[in-house]
């Protein structure tokens, strides 16, 4: 970047900066990952300039024979990774994805089935200032308080009672398998159609480590970004007599121009996750979820749902007398990066809570194994037992950027 160096120093130094910070601390943010280079190099490419308002070979604009190729590529491997009828590779984000759906098959103030935030839902589920919430009438079903878990009873009651024109499925903070068959079921006795939201876990699916929704859903969204370590962006897969009505919905519906130097990525991102070492990759990242899991519960930390059958925990901190916030904001210090996460049935609010969200997909893209989610389970509860001791704190530090050293991040950058 010597050319950006010399014209924009500030933003250069920024950059810079964060690659620095990338490299140097442990992100153990369940919605991150590290995009391979090559995606970097492709999301950075001209295609960011060229306008293609509409679909391959029916466009607003000439001069798309290029960027069609992209795109048609991107639809091919998303449909040969997830089996789906349709595919629509332009949304921009897992929002936008969302957005698509609800406004291509809703009516304003229809009823939605979606799971509860505070129980792991995503903001585009419902929450009050999102579309979702304002735009819908929506009803919340959460966990059991006991085991944690989906409750698929409460699940169905609610359809029955409120007739939901549409059931989404799919969490930002669940950490167990869930029931695509089952939701379907419900689904069918209320006539209810279902948006299966699989961006966290896109990568478990498509790695066939979690049960994919494609079978079971009318519409399954995702971001490309998070398990399946792709550009930041999102995608739809749908029925076939959905395809049109999907279609026209993201353009000209809620999105003008694709961004095709993002969707570029996107096709090599999905070339990759067909590679059979992305399979390997997916696996070690559940090995490393269920390994830190169990060192926490060693060190007598509350994991909710008793575990995790995914690439992310929800840790109680209940106990441990320092609330999410406190505990997160500790652990920055010392360059272990989580976010705090509101627990079911939180006694705290979003703003403090009691847990922490912790999840191992960047983790993983820098190599690390079980043996590393020991130590750094170590690492955290010396931070957590000791958030106000500046000297812990730097010992931590030390320790993280010796751990980071020996698992070396985007080295061919300078
Ligand atoms: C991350 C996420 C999204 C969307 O993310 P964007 O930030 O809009 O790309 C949607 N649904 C769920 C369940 C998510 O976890």
């Amino acid at each position: 970047m010597e050319r950006l160096k010399k014209v924009d120093p500030q933003v250069y130094k920024a950059i810079n900066d964060e690659l620095k910070r990338e490299r140097d601390t442990l992100n153990l943010i369940a919605s991150e990952n590290f995009a391979p280079q090559v995606v970097l190099e492709a999301q950075g490419s001209v295609m960011t300039n060229k306008y293609a308002e509409g679909y391959p070979g029916e466009r607003w604009y000439d001069g798309c024979q290029h960027v069609d190729q992209v795109e048609k590529l991107a639809q091919q491997r998303a449909k040969q990774l997830f089996g789906g009828e349709h595919v629509n590779v332009q949304p921009h984000s897992g929002t936008q994805a969302n957005m698509a759906v609800y406004f291509a098959m809703l009516k304003m103030g229809d009823p939605v089935l979606a799971m509860d935030l505070a129980c792991g839902g995503h903001l585009s589920h419902g929450h009050h200032h999102n579309f979702s919430g304002k735009y819908f009438k929506i009803i919340s079903y959460g966990v059991d308080r006991g085991n944690e878990l989906i409750d698929y009873g409460e699940v169905e009651d609610l359809a029955k009672k409120h007739n939901p024109k549409m059931i989404v499925v799919g969490a930002s903070a669940y950490p167990r398998t869930i029931d695509f068959a089952k939701f379907r079921q419900i689904a069918d006795k209320v006539g209810a159609f279902i948006l299966a939201d699989i961006a966290h876990i896109a990568g478990l699916v498509a790695a066939g480590l979690h049960p994919s929704p494609v079978p079971y859903a009318e519409f399954v969204t995702t971001t490309t970004h998070k398990t399946l370590r792709g550009p930041r962006a999102g995608m739809i897969i749908c029925r076939k007599e959905f395809a049109a009505r999907i279609d026209a919905e993201v353009f000209p519906g809620i999105q003008g121009g694709p961004l095709m130097h993002v969707i570029a990525a996107k096709a090599v991102a999905l070339k990759l996750a067909l590679q059979p070492e992305f399979k390997s990759y997916q696996r070690q990242i559940v090995a490393n979820a269920k390994k830190l899991a169990a060192e926490l519960q060693g060190r007598a930390y509350r994991i909710v749902s008793a575990g995790t059958d995914t690439h992310l925990l929800l840790v109680d901190l209940s106990s441990k007398k320092i609330t999410g916030k406190d505990a997160a904001c500790a652990l920055d210090q010392a360059g272990i990066v989580v976010n705090k996460n509101l627990i079911p049935y939180d006694r705290l609010g979003p703003q403090l809570t009691s847990g922490l969200r912790l999840g191992t997909p960047a983790l993983t893209t820098r190599g690390m194994k079980q043996a590393q989610m020991q130590q750094i389970a170590c690492l955290i509860d010396a931070v957590i037992a000791a958030a106000q001791d500046q000297k812990t704190i730097a010992a931590t530090k030390a320790e993280v950027l010796k751990l980071t050293q020996k698992f070396p991040l985007y080295q061919e950058l300078t």
